[in-house]
């Protein structure tokens, strides 16, 4: 074997150590996919003149039953083109929303924004035309161009193998913003969108979407849907999370409309069960450390019964990641001090 082979062998080798083994500790969910992009259906939802939500057609009856619901998005109708908000998992969903958008205007598609580096929300940013600006949060154009593949084969563990996830390649962001930083683009007829970075509410990729003329809020997964959806704290934070899910509520005004990452249409008063479960979780845990309990005796004593109202990924979003993520966080933080 040649040196070189050799070194490449190693390299694989070390792809393989670093990934494999990571995905293979991953704890399942009960059902996959999660939810099913070769069987979703986007449907539009006019929320004022030239503003508009795609939403899954499940996501009416199934958010409340707390059934995993598909990426929603939506787009504005500016003076210049349209700006869209998310593109989707594959490009079944990608062509279903693009015809939905064709159903209303043909003006060209001058800015996408993605909220998350998980695919559902960017991974057929490649499919838009190269005159398209795409903006995301600043991580998260670093997180894909390091990490695209790594992300593709989480996607495919979660979401399934030959949904055409597979097929999505890499494209990266033209326009991004940096943690603590907003920046606003005016889209002309008044409509003035608002991007707030306010560092990680679900993980350090998240963007916020604020459009104030309408009142629209897009929340992406941070807020991934009302009762009886709780946060999906996989990417290990907690405490930092607790701070910005309570910033980004008291953000918004009561009567704003707050299109969740999974789910139907809501409120402000809809996405408070998230902070209220985090908020809970976070004293539950402080209980549990004040009277030394290790993680595993804190499982058995935190089971916050009172938040199990029947979302399937409950026990999975719980035990696996969202109280360990509380127990981690806010033990080292007791140790710092
Ligand atoms: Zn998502």
């Amino acid at each position: 074997m040649t040196l070189i082979k050799r070194a490449s062998a190693a390299a694989i080798f070390a792809i393989i150590l670093f990934t494999a083994p990571a995905m293979a500790q991953f704890p399942m969910p009960p059902h996959v996919p999660i939810w099913d992009a070769n069987k979703t259906e986007l449907t539009l939802q006019k929320i004022s003149p030239d503003v508009y939500a795609i939403i899954p057609a499940t996501a009416e009856v199934e958010t409340a039953k707390g059934i995993p619901q598909a990426t929603t998005g939506g787009f504005i109708v500016g003076e210049k083109g349209v700006m869209l908000i998310e593109v989707m998992l594959t490009k079944r969903l990608f062509d279903q929303e693009i015809k939905l958008i064709r159903s209303v205007t043909n003006k060209p598609i001058i800015y996408a924004v993605n909220t998350s580096d998980h695919g559902d929300h960017c991974f057929t940013d490649y499919l838009l035309p190269a005159s398209t600006i795409i903006i995301q949060n600043e991580f998260a154009k670093d997180n894909l161009a390091k990490k695209y593949e790594y992300i593709k084969q989480f996607m495919v563990m979660l979401f399934g193998k030959d949904r055409g996830i597979e097929a999505t390649t890499f494209r990266p962001a033209d326009i991004v913003i940096p943690k603590n930083n907003n920046l606003k683009i005016d889209l002309g007829n008044g409509k003035v969108v608002e991007f707030i970075n306010t560092g990680i509410a679900q993980s350090p990729a998240d963007l916020f979407i604020w459009l104030a003329s309408s009142k629209v809020f897009w929340a992406g997964n941070p807020f991934i849907a009302e009762s009886p959806a709780i946060p999906w704290l996989f990417d290990g934070y907690f405490l930092e999370p607790v701070v910005n899910l309570k910033k980004i509520y008291d953000f918004l005004p009561d009567d704003a409309i707050v299109i969740p990452g999974h789910g139907r249409i809501t409120t402000k008063a809809g996405i408070k069960y998230t902070l209220d479960y985090v908020e809970a979780l976070k004293r539950n845990v402080e209980d549990a450390l004040s009277k030394g309990l290790t993680l595993e005796q804190t499982k058995e004593a935190v089971k916050m019964s009172d938040f199990n109202k029947g979302y399937i990924l409950f026990d999975w979003l719980h035990f696996n990641f969202n109280l360990p993520s509380a127990y981690k966080d806010i033990k080292a933080s007791q140790e710092t001090k």
